[in-house]
């Protein structure tokens, strides 16, 4: 058990502007170290920051029409009601969280340890350049973990297939998935930063919103995919359709690795496609 004085003790020399998230760590290892400690605490920061960042887009979702914003909905005629989102925070949430997520974090402890608490924040830098480094790595793992349970029939029927009940993604249908998928997905989320050696509070929260982010169902002017130049990120609109046009789009972040195996497709391409299916059914 980690003594807090120590903790004192090993505080950096370094200036302000290297560390401005240092009041912050500061704050946790001092009021909140027992969590911070705990092995479950990934798990607990991973649960509520999916909660969090669906509170603005479930409130989006119940305005419907009424929000301003609403010209941006991507699949218009289909609207998420309040019971598939308590259904997924029951059985995708709660549920796969206590049976499933939480056994493996013990083993995976047992396993492999969790490395020590530092005593000092990340620069922002480090932040910045970490978590895009888990973000590259995890996009890769994943685009072609979920290429081959669509080309597979039978992976896609027994463990990925769930995910497809909707065909239009709203931000709490981002943990709609089978245990097996569920597991495999927490696994990387918490392997690949201690591969790279990142400061815990790195972990998984930027993986998470860009998780929530592509499954809003929105198409929002200011979201990373329009910031980030070139269409490097897939977004919303990318993985929205994925869900109508499920033989594209597979990589969950960016672009690059769909372009590379020619399955990106965008709303242009999306927009050709259908002109020419009613062409062809006229
Ligand atoms: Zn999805
Ligand atoms: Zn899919």
């Amino acid at each position: 058990m980690w003594n807090i004085t120590e903790v004192a003790l090993q505080l950096p020399t370094s200036t302000a502007s290297d560390r401005l998230l240092q009041p912050l760590w500061d704050y946790l290892l001092f009021q909140h170290f027992t969590l911070v400690s705990s092995p479950f605490f990934p798990v607990l920061l991973a649960f509520s920051s999916y909660v969090i960042f669906r509170v603005p887009f479930t409130i989006l979702d119940v305005l419907g029409e009424i929000s301003s914003l609403f010209k941006y909905k991507i699949q218009k005629e289909r609207r998420p009601t309040i019971m598939p989102m308590l259904r997924t925070l029951g059985t995708d949430d709660l549920y796969n969280h206590l049976v499933f997520v939480l056994p493996a974090v013990l083993i995976t402890n047992v396993v492999m340890p969790t490395p020590p608490i530092p005593a000092v924040a990340p620069t922002v830098w480090e932040l910045i350049s970490d978590g895009l480094g888990v973000l590259l790595i995890f996009d890769a793992q994943y685009f072609f973990w979920h290429l081959v349970h669509h080309k597979n029939p039978h992976l896609y029927r027994w463990v990925y297939a769930i995910h497809h009940d909707y065909i239009s993604p709203f931000s709490w249908s981002t943990q709609h998935l089978s245990a097996v998928e569920l597991t495999t997905v927490g696994f990387w989320s918490n392997i690949d930063p201690i591969l790279l050696k990142c400061h815990p509070l790195t972990l998984t929260v930027f993986s998470i919103w860009m998780s929530v982010e592509e499954h809003i169902g929105y198409d929002l002017p200011y979201s990373p995919s329009h910031l980030v130049p070139f269409g490097l990120l897939g977004g919303a609109m990318a993985h929205d359709i994925h869900h109508q046009k499920p033989s594209s789009n597979f990589a969950p972040f960016f672009s690059h690795w769909d372009r590379f195996f020619g399955t990106a497709v965008t709303v242009k391409w999306t927009k050709k496609i259908d002109k020419w299916c009613e062409k062809v059914l006229a």
